[in-house]
């Protein structure tokens, strides 16, 4: 059975835009899956770490197969074999960061995985590019939609279509 799982792409390292397209095209190519969404880039203002390179942010649907947790190891993979990510600073520069939102309406948290994305509903780097894929899908934590959780943040980072 094929379910939705939505995924937010990050950069803010080398060529953004380019690593961006490329991560969509390596997600692409995963077995039993296919991309039928991909929200406009966004160049957003760094959060939580404030002095680093601004991001480039997007955010995909992709129907698939595998199960929350062989995703989030394909996504990991990507990062550190097609990016070479190494991870060092939290929140800090990162030549591409996948994060896997919200897969159906599954409520996971164990050690390996929390979906839905435990900070997504405060960030508007997410819920931006989220809505303009997919504004009605309904947090199934949280039970508000993506247009809803959108309207109700109060942060003023900087979202801006590129
Ligand atoms: P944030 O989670 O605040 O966006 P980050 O993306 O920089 O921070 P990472 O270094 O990419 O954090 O990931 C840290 C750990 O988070 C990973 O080892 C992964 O196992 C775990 N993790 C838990 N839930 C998720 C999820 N839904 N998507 C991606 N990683 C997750
Ligand atoms: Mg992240
Ligand atoms: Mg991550």
């Amino acid at each position: 059975m094929e379910r939705d799982a939505y995924i937010a792409l990050g950069s803010n390292l080398g060529d953004r835009e380019l690593n961006l397209l490329r991560a969509v095209g390596e997600i692409g190519k995963l077995p039993s899956g296919r991309v039928t969404g991909l929200s406009p880039f966004y160049e957003t203002s760094p959060v939580g770490v404030s002095d680093q390179p601004s991001f480039y942010n997007a955010a995909l649907r992709l129907s698939t197969a595998m199960s929350p947790h062989e995703l989030l190891a394909r996504l990991q993979q990507i990062e550190s074999a097609v990016f070479r990510r190494t991870r060092t600073v939290r929140w800090g520069p990162r030549s591409i960061d996948l994060d896997l939102l919200l897969y159906g309406n599954e409520v996971i948290d164990d050690e390996a995985l929390t979906v839905p994305h435990p900070r997504m509903a405060e960030r508007r780097f997410v819920l931006q590019p989220l809505c303009d894929i997919a504004p009605d899908i309904v947090h199934p934590v949280l039970g508000l939609s993506m247009a809803d959780l959108l309207a109700g943040l109060r942060s003023d980072e900087s979202v801006l279509k590129i």
